[in-house]
């Protein structure tokens, strides 16, 4: 999508305007550290925050380290986290990440994207997020609320994540991908809902191309 000046200057009124109506956005997932954090991330695949927040406080007292994680046997953590769907393939993950993390990384996540994304069930999304929500460095979380924001507010014509992920990169500063991606995301649970979003009562339905549409 081409950046233009206009489309850069009605991004920056957007974010000003939902990170007032917003202002705690953040990570939804409650974590303490970065491996809580990616753990809780992997186990939100088509699960809801919220009951991702139920599951983990026992998990996280259990699990301390990557070693504990990657101890466990895979039938173990499948019953504790069944309750989030896709229990199998997940335990795999986490058990698989973990695994990598205790013999290559001293149990410590890697910090930069082009290595997190080589781990195990780690895509660009998480890798965004743990950049973002666990060392406070600049990325853009390309999630469902995201994508069909962006959208909607005209700042890309496209649908792969990926491409999404670089059409925001050039319109938003980087000093600002974090704040963009949460404010994205609590705008998409609280207003800008998937079925009949809440045009009337958007504080950036003037700035919307969408707006009235869906
Ligand atoms: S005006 Fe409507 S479609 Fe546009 S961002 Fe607001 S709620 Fe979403």
């Amino acid at each position: 999508m081409k950046t233009t000046p206009q489309l850069k200057r009605r991004a920056a009124e957007v974010l000003q305007r939902l990170r007032r109506e917003y202002p705690d956005a953040g990570c939804e997932l409650d974590h303490s550290n970065p491996l809580e954090l990616v753990m809780a991330a992997i186990l939100s695949a088509q699960c809801t925050d919220k009951r991702v927040n139920l599951v983990t406080p026992a998990l996280f007292k259990k699990y301390r380290t990557a070693a504990d994680w990657a101890r466990t046997p895979q039938a173990v953590l499948e019953k504790e986290i069944r309750s989030t769907g896709f229990y199998h393939n997940k335990a795999r993950n986490m058990r698989a990440l973990a695994a990598v993390l205790a013999r290559k990384y001293g149990g410590r996540l890697p910090e930069d994207l082009d290595t997190l994304i080589t781990l195990p069930g780690i895509g660009r999304k998480t890798a965004n997020l743990l950049l973002v929500s666990a060392f406070g460095k600049p990325g853009i979380i390309v999630d469902t609320h995201f994508k069909r924001l962006s959208s909607r507010l005209g700042f890309t014509d496209q649908g792969d994540p990926d491409k999404i992920e670089f059409d925001l990169k050039a319109i938003v500063p980087e000093k600002d991908w974090g704040a963009w991606s949460h404010a994205m995301v609590f705008h998409g649970r609280r207003c800008c809902f998937a079925r009949k979003p809440e045009c009337p009562r958007c504080p950036v339905r003037d700035l919307c191309p969408a707006a009235g549409k869906e």
